[in-house]
């Protein structure tokens, strides 16, 4: 099975990629771990990847591209992959139809994680750590027993910059003006699978095997 997975930050995407390639028995293939297995191997276009990092730039498409079609083209996507991060933008997504059609391979679906704006700040706000020992806590996932103090060491809890409200609803409403058109095109060529991400993680990943019952 060939799959794109796709989701918002606090959609749940990582632990719902983990059991799919867990249980599909596919490889898991993200940008991050893509360009740093290539670089490691010194492929050719893994040192181009690498001088565009070190100093600091972004990867150029067809860079990134021609990583992602060496990476497609190993033994272990015979039999499916879930591609996670890539494609982000619609070129991309076309380079992507090109280099599968290449391969003899179609895409069978790309599951979307939905999961409503406001629900994902909630989550996205939540954490506090420890000044004294660095714990985390999630003031719905895993409070604190007393507001404000760490169960362990009874220091002040505070939220790094990076996750307050203001922040991260930026960065959602970056995300999701990225990510609209990456689902249009998607939806438009009748591969987008929208799975609820606003259910208990194991009903969310039931959900997804639903969906990947009737493929081979
Ligand atoms: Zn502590």
């Amino acid at each position: 099975m060939n799959l794109v997975l796709m989701g918002l930050p606090g959609a749940g995407k990582g632990t719902q990629a983990e059991q799919i390639v867990e249980k599909y028995n596919i490889p898991h293939i993200s940008t991050g771990d893509m360009f740093r297995a290539a670089i490691k191997e010194g492929t050719e276009l893994g040192l181009k990847a690498k001088s565009f990092m070190d100093k600091g730039e972004l990867v150029p498409d067809e860079v990134t591209i021609g990583i992602v079609r060496e990476r497609l083209s190993k033994d272990d996507c015979e039999n499916g992959f879930l591609l996670d991060g890539f494609p982000r933008t619609v070129p991309q997504a076309e380079a992507l139809e090109q280099i599968l059609s290449e391969l003899d391979k179609l895409i069978d679906y790309v599951i979307n994680i939905d999961v409503n704006q406001d629900i994902l700040l909630e989550r996205l706000t939540g954490r506090r750590i420890c000044k004294s020992c660095g714990s985390t806590y999630h003031l719905v996932f895993n409070p604190p027993h007393e507001e404000g103090k760490c169960d362990k060491c009874g220091g002040e809890l505070y939220q790094r910059a990076d996750d307050n409200e203001e922040t991260v609803g930026t960065r959602l409403e970056v995300n999701v003006k990225q990510s609209k058109p990456l689902l249009d095109f998607y939806e438009g060529k009748g591969y987008l699978r929208n799975i609820n991400g606003q259910q208990d993680i194991n009903k969310v990943f039931a959900d997804i095997e639903e969906l990947l019952g009737g493929l081979k």
